[in-house]
């Protein structure tokens, strides 16, 4: 999650609203929590026995501090969180087997809501979210998370240690649930009310996996923009290398200033379906881009045009991946997101996370050459699927049975994971349960957040609280993890997520606009009047 100071300290200043955050404490929050509290944190590290556990830190942390937190590997290095919330932290290893394990910590809040909550991880990673556990202990909830069983953003730990793959599939992040709920009763005294869940890409992925998988894990789960079909998503994001050859030195490579003609072009198209022109695609799966009327003309500069190789590249961007069968892998990516795209997943270099899992998790083969990857490559890796990685089971009834809710977001702008695929997803949640979207409402919601990035950022309404950084209030209307609360416990399910954009996404420079982003398949429509104003718009049927 983006990191941005300025806006923490709009965070520490914000009002109270009706899930307010940060907490009021019952004694002053300037460091001065009362002896028993510290030194109840402090015995912890005596006094708990985890199977497989190792207390390495228990110590009390004031509010306002900026944590310190261990670096691992240098690729985890991050701001230091700032910790809103006086607090017990507890650090932890907790093994998986002889040859794997996972580092853990927990943050336990002086004012607890009797809220447990966990957070993931993001790509290939290998690094505590500290920036998501300080975010959750300021909304009073026990948070834990783990590095999801090894250090650091490369694959090299997968290489011929399958425990070490199983634990990122899913077993790092079930077993410090577990673990995590374990410490949370012994330190409260009592056992947590309800469970939730916070992640986004790989995050929503795991989050994704627990709610097939685990449905006991969480009472609650917020999963944006997943990277499940995860086999899929890894062959798809590896393949753009192998349409676009190396940047610059391939005649089908289109550099980034051609990106930023083929938006223009996109907008042209599409831009208006919603009815208004402001240079956000609400429904960017309605968006059927075509490039054709960028192609050179018979002898002209191809400067400013694409010549016919460039067009072929463009159109496959924007078509479905299949296989030699012709079996779909993965949707294509939706039109809007391409000039980011164009410094990340169709730069002309192999997407390193897909390298790292074909070498280290797949073949077992540090010197697998992601150019050559093709068809047959997509089908092992989704046939092989590492236990169980794929994470895109249709089935949630172990959810829906016990009452647990999914929220499952996605930006509409997303540079690296298709919000496509999430569309897919939910239309396969429905044929898989012979459900319909009104039935499926009772315990799945998705919903498309238009102009947004990978899990943030971008140039709409982004905001909508999935993180430090992007916080707009925490009102269930503004906040998606009050509004996952709310449901839960109150049963007040949302119909909508509204989303905030800041003037230049400082929140101290004020609200840009907002938007009310629909709940899947209904979408954003302009009525007409001030378009930054959410009464202005409507969520229709597609
Ligand atoms: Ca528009």
């Amino acid at each position: 999650m983006r990191f941005d100071k300025s806006l923490q300290c709009a965070l520490l200043n914000a009002p109270s609203v009706v899930f307010a955050a940060p907490q009021s404490a019952s004694y002053p929050t300037n460091g001065t929590a009362p002896a028993a509290f510290s030194s109840k944190c402090e015995e912890l590290a005596s006094k708990l026995h985890i199977d497989g556990g190792v207390v390495t830190t228990a110590e009390f942390v004031a509010a306002g501090t900026n944590l310190t937190v261990p670096v691992y590997d240098e690729t985890c290095a991050a701001a230091p969180p700032v910790i809103t919330a006086d607090m017990c932290r507890v650090a932890l290893n907790v093994s998986t087997s002889e040859r794997s394990g996972f580092r853990m910590e927990a943050f336990l809040p002086a004012n607890w809501t009797g809220r447990f909550l966990s957070g993931g991880n993001g790509g290939l990673n290998g690094c505590i979210s500290y920036d998501d556990l300080a975010y959750a202990v300021g909304l009073g909830f026990a948070a834990v998370g783990t590095n999801n069983g090894h250090d650091g953003t490369s694959g090299l730990p997968f290489y011929n240690n399958s425990d070490v793959v199983e634990d990122f599939a899913y077993r790092a992040l079930h077993t410090g649930v577990v673990v995590g709920k374990q410490i949370t009763e012994d330190f409260y005294g009592k056992p947590h009310d309800k469970s939730y869940y916070l992640g986004c890409s790989t995050g929503g992925r795991q989050g994704m996996k627990s709610a097939q998988d685990f449905p006991e894990d969480f009472d609650g789960i917020v999963a944006g923009a997943p990277a499940f079909a995860f086999n899929n998503l890894t062959s798809w994001s590896g393949h753009f290398y192998t349409l676009t050859g190396p940047a610059n030195s391939s005649s089908a490579f289109v550099p980034q200033s051609k990106w930023v003609q083929i938006h223009a072009d996109v907008l042209k198209q599409c831009d208006k379906l919603d009815n208004l022109e402001d240079g956000i695609l609400e429904a960017p799966l309605l968006c059927q881009y075509d490039p054709s009327g960028l192609a050179c003309a018979e002898g002209s500069n191809t400067t400013t045009c694409l010549t016919p190789e460039q067009l072929e590249t463009v159109k496959g961007v924007y078509s479905p991946l299949l296989n030699d069968a012709g079996d779909l892998v993965y949707p294509r990516l939706q039109p809007g997101a391409e000039v980011i795209a164009a410094g990340a997943i169709i730069n002309g270099q192999p997407f390193p996370y897909t390298t790292d899992w074909f070498r280290y998790a797949i073949y077992n083969d540090p010197n697998w050459d992601p150019a050559t990857l093709s068809s047959k490559d997509y089908d092992y890796a989704a046939k092989l699927n590492l236990f169980g990685i794929e994470s895109f089971k249709g089935d949630l009834s172990g959810m829906k049975d016990r009452g647990a809710k999914v929220l499952h977001w996605h930006g509409g702008a997303d540079f690296v994971i298709s919000s496509d695929n999430s569309a897919r997803y939910y239309e396969h949640v429905t044929s898989t349960m012979g459900l319909s979207s009104e039935e499926l409402d009772e315990f799945y919601r998705y919903f498309l957040v238009s102009g947004t990035g990978h899990c943030g950022g971008g140039e709409g309404a982004h905001a909508i609280g999935q993180g430090v950084g992007e916080v707009n209030g925490y009102e269930t209307s503004h906040n998606v993890l009050m509004a996952l609360v709310d449901w839960v416990e109150n049963g007040n399910a949302p119909e909508t997520l509204i989303g905030t954009k800041f003037v230049n996404d400082t929140v101290a420079l004020g609200v840009e606009f907002e938007r009310a982003h629909c709940k899947f398949p209904k979408v954003n429509q302009y009525k007409g009047g001030n378009p930054d104003v959410i009464e202005s718009w409507e969520c229709v049927d597609a």
